[in-house]
């Protein structure tokens, strides 16, 4: 693997040489009121990215899965009831997080490559006479399979439901790099980490809290102690963590938040669907189908390509590795072997995807696919030339 080449899994992401070097750090006195200057700036920062007013933003040191384990042991107790559409490796893994902590789950099993079916939510929901379900799960943008899903759906189907569970929202693999309206979307818990839109190393579990996930919090009891927000709350007021704080990825997340609203999230969006519309020209060149059965579910931060029948995709993701010293990502759980995945969120341009590609091509060429060198590269360059946004400025 080559530490030069830009990486093309879906997280962990590319590193802007900025939040790498703001991340290294000198040893500093946590408890000294430095910290508090990196703390709450970096809080405000992330509420902004997640588009909220009202929730509490807490961050641990942990990752994405610590942020789910905070979500629930904060505000649900055993033997409760959650409800969750399982359409591929990330909702899974979340819906067997619940399973061991003892929670009741309603699996809808959707196909994977389809999107959260919100009239599904809404039957199982209007048919919950008795508010049993206590939290709905959804995943904003499930990894494995390239699909991105419609919350605000999610969140009229329980209105229309006049169902009060907690709305808890894996954003993972979205937040900062895809449009995410926590307050808007009526959204009770949005868990990301720091390692994917953010660009920063692995090492932050991000949560966003709402009043109403906030006061379940007092009445929840599920087990907790390190992933406590009662204990996070406390040592926010004193500036400070429970125990010792990540100094170094605090002050890159603060850093990183500076960059996104700085570029303008909109502007970030739009970057990220530029290049994701490149991805998908170049796979339609290839002659090859997204695992994301409709336009709508096409995710703007990673791609699942699908392969012919009967080849295996892991060799497109070794081959890469071991002969250009690119990373793809492999297919996972129902679709292992049958896509590999192109990641392209956090700090990516045009040409940078275009590598990506290129080198994709080489690959699958090697590998005996019928697929001829330089199609998607021709196609994705076509999409960058005509949506790059300094165009008009350059003719001018
Ligand atoms: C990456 C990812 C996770 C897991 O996050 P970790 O930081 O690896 O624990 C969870 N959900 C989604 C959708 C992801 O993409």
């Amino acid at each position: 693997m080559s530490l030069q080449n830009p990486v093309f899994i879906p997280g962990p992401t590319n590193m802007p040489e900025v939040l790498r070097k703001s991340i290294d750090m000198p040893t500093m006195d946590h408890r000294s009121s430095a910290f508090a200057d990196i703390l709450h700036p970096a809080i405000a920062g992330v509420k902004k990215v997640l588009k909220t007013k009202d929730a509490q933003v807490f961050v641990f040191p942990s990752t994405g899965t610590g942020g789910w384990e905070t979500a629930l042991t904060n505000t649900l107790s055993p033997g409760d009831k959650v409800l969750a559409a399982r359409n591929g490796m990330f909702s899974h893994r979340w819906i067997d997080m619940c399973e061991r902590h003892g929670l009741n789950v309603t699996v809808i099993e959707t196909p994977w490559g389809e999107g959260l079916p919100a009239d599904r939510y809404e039957e199982v929901l209007a048919a919950d006479k008795n508010h049993e379900i206590k939290a709905v799960l959804a995943t904003h943008n499930e990894t494995a399979t390239g699909v991105v899903s419609n919350i605000g759906a999610i969140r009229k189907a329980m209105d229309a439901a006049g169902h009060p569970a907690l709305l808890l929202v894996d954003g993972v693999s979205s937040i900062g790099s895809m449009d995410f309206r926590m307050d808007d979307w009526g959204v009770d818990i949005a868990v990301t980490g720091s390692q994917k839109g953010f660009m920063l190393p692995a090492g932050l579990a991000i949560v966003g809290v709402s009043a109403k996930a906030r006061a379940a919090v007092e009445t929840a009891k599920l087990h907790r102690t390190f992933f406590d927000l009662r204990d996070m709350e406390t040592g926010y007021s004193v500036n400070g963590f429970p125990y010792t704080p990540p100094i170094g990825l605090m002050n890159g997340l603060n850093i990183a938040c500076d960059m996104l609203l700085e570029e303008g999230l909109e502007n970030v969006f739009a970057r990220h669907h530029r290049i994701a519309s490149g991805v998908r020209a170049a796979v339609d060149a290839w002659g090859l189908k997204l695992c994301a059965t409709r336009p709508e579910w096409q995710s703007d931060t990673v791609s699942a390509i699908v392969t012919p029948e009967g080849f295996n995709a892991t060799h497109i993701v070794t081959h890469a590795a071991e002969v250009y010293g690119m990373a793809f990502g492999t297919g996972l759980g129902e679709v292992a072997g049958k896509v590999f995945r192109i990641g392209h969120l956090g700090q990516l341009t045009d040409a940078l995807a275009l590598s990506g590609l290129a080198t994709a091509e080489m690959v699958m060429v090697d590998l005996g696919l019928d697929i001829k060198l330089g199609s998607g590269v021709a196609a994705a360059q076509s999409v960058y030339r005509h949506g790059n946004p300094n165009q008009t400025k350059a003719a001018a």
